[in-house]
Formats: structure tokens, C-alpha cells, sequence
């Protein structure tokens, strides 16, 4: 059907042998880039930087089991997993298909966390386990918990009565401070999200129905976030979510890869130098990306593939790795999109950052593949096609990660890079996963605005999500 096929999102290959003079130009212009790494490092070697191990991937996992019971009272959403957050890993023939995918580059699946209960985006990961983290550590500090005991005690009047004394606090351009402001909030502490002006209202409205104090920023969701941290050093009872630095978060999200490579193991799908794994995700900050990216180099080592997607117009982390390189190097080490020219502007509000976590950085330089970059109307676009092909309802921001396998496939970088790590031979047994990062909880009326939006830019007849294409 001619209106879910996808014309290749435009890719002027970023290749590193490519004339950087051109491919800045290109990134500069907001035009769709694909720059693969040249480095192939010791995957654990970049969380060591920071004190990361990959046994904290393991105490993770440990502590979210520990918590499973108490999720499971109190969102009743939990409890057919038992208190577990997790997202199913589906096969998708007919979305492959429309993205112009053929069989010969391997097998699509697509990761739903864009359906992850109780915050419905990849955010559930990490910001979930944060506020986990800081409340066991509160209770155990306060006798209210012992080692190895019943969390569901935490549910109990005398922890709630510690948590309500107690302030947690994110900045945030919407979804981090739903997942941190829905958890804080049911386990009783005091919630306040810094918003930036991008944060879609309906966010705002949804927090503040849950008693999260909710305190806008006119500026981007860098200001948000140094307004909430300013806040919050002002005050020892509050613990500030800070998704540019915090391992807490990191660790949520390296928390994924064991449970995906179980998923991978029960769909029959082999992982290994004959049969590597291409992983693409929708890139913010870098933490979420950056923590699957890490938990599953620990698992695979270099027969996983990370590629990362940003928006054409606040591409923060392809610029972060492009600092210190000749490219950029003129522009320090953590540089922002504003400083190529860019403006940050994008209706992908889970990614509209300007500035890179170095922490995120620093972990994945030793093991990311590559990072691309989408246009808005691309992802609109994509956001259509998962509807009319896979009845998959996502927000624009969990859209790019689809884009990946034609970006890997038409450009030259993506080419060159199949070719210098010997996997051009391999490809018909290689598996694709597009990670949908967001969208259960837009509201049915912004759902159909952004769908009749990708329909459009289509060329297709607006149609609800699901409905018979
Ligand atoms: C936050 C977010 C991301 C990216 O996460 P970062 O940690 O900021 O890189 C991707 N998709 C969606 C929908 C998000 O909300």
C-alpha cells in the first residue's frame, strides 16, 4: 500500500572519513545525519569512569525485585506482572515491511515501552527506580525497614508519615517528572517537577491531578533543570532527580538489557558474531539510551549494535561526541546544540534537549555504534505507519527510533561502519530492535492530532490508531 511505504529519511552520510567541512554542514543545516564510531572499546571501561560496575546493573535488578510486592499494592495496573514494569519485546512483519526493510537485512522487533504501566514511557525505568532507591535508603536509615524484610511495609501510615516529611524534586520537559512525580507521590513524599516550556500541558495537568506541585520554566529543559537543582540545594529534606548526573537513573535503565535478552532468548532470536543485534533508541539527555545501551554491551559485548536517534534540530549527543574530535573541537567539552547553530526546537518534546549528560557520554563512548538524526515530519510519519501497520499508538519522540534500520541501511556511514566491524555478510540473520520509548497515557485528543499530522505528511487518510488500514 502506497501511503505506508516510507521514503528513506534523506542520509547525507556523517561518515568520519567523509569531508567534515560537508557533514557539519549538513548537521549544522538540520538536515538528516548518520555517524557511525570508529571506536570499539572495553564496555564496561566508560561506567568505570564513573563507578559504574556491572554488577550495580545486578543490585539493580535485585532492588527492583525487592520493591516488585509493594508496586503490585499500590498501582493496581501491576498486578498482573506481580509488581514488575516491563514491556513485551513483538515482532512486526507489517511494520517492517512499510519501513522499507527487506528480509535480507534481518528481522524488526519492536521494544513497547511506549505501553510501560504506571508511567507510560521508557521514563518508568530509571525515574521509578530512583525514587525507589531513596526510599529504601530513608527507611532503612530510619529503622522502618530491615534488610531482606517485607517492602510492602513501606505502605504502611509510619513510612508514609517519613516520606510525606521528606521532598522529591526533577526538572524535566514532561515525562521523567511523570514517572518521578506518579512515584514519589504514591509512596507519599512531597513532589515538585520543574517544567520546561516545551512540557506538553496535558503532562502538567495530569501531575498536578496526582497533588505534584508543578512549577513552569519559561526556558528550555536545561534552565528546568538548573532552577530545580538551585531548589533543591536549598533544602536537605529534598533529593533532586538529576537526569544529567545521576547513576540511580543510569542503572534503571541498564536494568532492561537482562530481562530483553530473555525476551530475545524465548523468541528464538541468537545474539552472537554470526547474528549481531542492531538496538535503535530515541535519544534525550543520554541516560536512557546511554543505561540500555551499557547493560546490553555487558551481556553481548561487540555483537550489539546501539545506534541512537535524535531530531534533526537538538542532536545534543551526536554533538557530544563529536566534541574533542576536529570537528567540534573549537567548542569545549560538553557543547550544545545552539553552539552548531541549531535551536533546539522540536515536537519530539522527550528529546528536546540541547546539552548532553557527560555521565551518559562518558559510559557509552567505548561501546555506541553510531547516532542518527530524524526530522519532525519524519517522525510523524513513523508515528502513522506504527499505528496503520502494528496498531502501535506512540508519541512523536518514540517514533525516531524506527527510522534506524534504513538510516544503517542507505547511508554511506551506515555502509561503511556494516563493513568495517565485517557484518555486511551477516545482515540476513541480524536482528533489529526499534525501542518506542512513550505514548500510553497522550490523551485521545492529542493522539489524533499528532496521527492526522503523519497521515498527512503520508499522503494517507487520517485513521485512528488500530483501526483497519
Ligand atoms: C526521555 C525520553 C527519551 C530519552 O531519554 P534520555 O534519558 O533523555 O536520553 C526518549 N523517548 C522518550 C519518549 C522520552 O520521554
Amino acid at each position: 500500500m502506497s501511503d505506508l511505504s516510507i521514503v528513506p529519511n534523506p542520509p547525507a552520510a556523517l561518515a568520519a572519513d567523509a569531508d567534515p567541512a560537508f557533514s557539519l554542514a549538513d548537521l549544522a543545516a538540520g538536515r538528516p545525519v548518520l555517524w557511525a564510531s570508529d571506536e570499539a572499546g572495553d564496555p564496561a571501561s566508560g561506567g568505570a569512569l564513573h563507578g559504574i560496575s556491572p554488577a550495580d546493573v545486578d543490585a539493580t535488578v535485585e532492588r527492583l525485585a525487592r520493591f516488585a510486592p509493594l508496586l503490585a499494592l499500590l498501582f493496581p495496573e501491576l498486578d498482573a506482572s506481580a509488581g514488575r514494569i516491563e514491556s513485551e519485546l513483538v515482532r512486526a512483519p507489517r511494520l517492517q515491511q512499510a519501513l522499507g526493510m527487506p528480509e535480507g537485512f534481518g528481522t524488526l522487533l519492536v521494544k513497547a515501552d511506549h505501553a510501560l504501566p504506571v508511567a507510560g514511557s521508557i521514563k518508568a525505568r530509571g525515574g521509578i527506580h530512583e525514587v525507589l532507591e531513596h526510599a529504601e535508603a530513608l527507611a532503612l536509615a530510619h529503622g522502618l525497614l530491615a534488610p531482606g524484610g517485607d517492602y510492602r511495609v513501606l505502605a504502611s501510615p509510619a513510612a508514609r508519615a517519613l516520606f510525606a516529611a521528606h521532598q522529591v524534586a526533577v526538572g524535566s520537559t514532561g515525562n521523567l517528572g511523570l514517572a518521578i512525580g506518579v512515584m514519589a507521590s504514591a509512596l507519599g513524599f512531597e513532589a515538585v517537577v520543574h517544567m520546561s516550556a516545551d512540557a506538553k500541558e496535558w503532562k502538567k495537568a495530569r501531575l498536578r491531578k496526582r497533588g505534584v506541585e508543578v512549577v513552569e520554566h519559561a526556558g528550555d529543559y536545561a534552565e528546568a533543570v538548573a532552577a530545580g537543582r538551585r531548589a533543591a540545594d536549598a533544602d536537605p529534606r529534598c533529593h533532586f532527580v538529576d537526569d544529567e548526573q545521576s547513576r540511580s537513573l543510569l542503572l534503571g535503565y541498564a536494568a532492561a538489557a537482562p530481562h530483553l535478552a530473555r525476551q530475545l532468548q524465548a523468541l528464538g532470536r541468537t545474539v552472537d558474531a554470526q547474528h549481531p543485534l542492531f538496538v535503535y533508541l530515541p535519544c534525550g539527555v543520554g541516560g536512557a539510551p546511554g543505561g540500555i545501551a551499557y547493560g546490553l554491551a555487558q551481556i553481548y559485548g561487540p555483537h550489539v549494535h546501539c545506534f541512537f536517534a535524535e531530531p534533526t534540530r537538538s542532536p545534543c549527543f551526536l554533538v557530544q561526541m563529536l566534541a574533542g574530535t576536529p570537528v567540534l573541537a573549537h567548542l569545549g567539552s560538553n557543547p550544545s546544540v545552539y553552539d552548531v547553530g541549531l535551536d533546539n526546537r522540536t515536537e519530539a518534546d522527550g528529546l528536546a534537549v540541547p546539552r548532553a549528560s557527560e555521565l551518559a557520554a562518558d559510559v557509552v563512548r567505548p561501546l555506541l555504534g553510531g547516532v542518527y538524526t530524524v526530522e519532525d515530519e519524519y517522525m510523524f510519519r513513523l508515528l502513522h505507519t506504527a499505528a496503520a501497520t502494528a496498531s502501535i499508538r506512540i508519541e512523536p519522540s518514540a517514533a525516531a527510533g524506527l527510522a534506524g534500520p534504513a538510516m544503517l541501511r542507505a547511508s554511506a556511514a551506515g555502509q561503511a561502519y556494516l563493513a568495517r566491524r565485517g557484518l555486511a555478510d551477516r545482515m540476513a540473520q541480524s536482528t533489529h530492535i526499534a525501542w518506542t520509548t512513550g505514548g500510553l497515557f497522550v490523551p485521545d485528543e492529542e493522539y489524533e492530532r499528532l496521527h492526522a499530522r503523519g497521515a498527512a505528511a503520508a499522503g494517507a487518510p487520517g485513521r485512528p490508531a488500530g483501526a483497519a488500514a
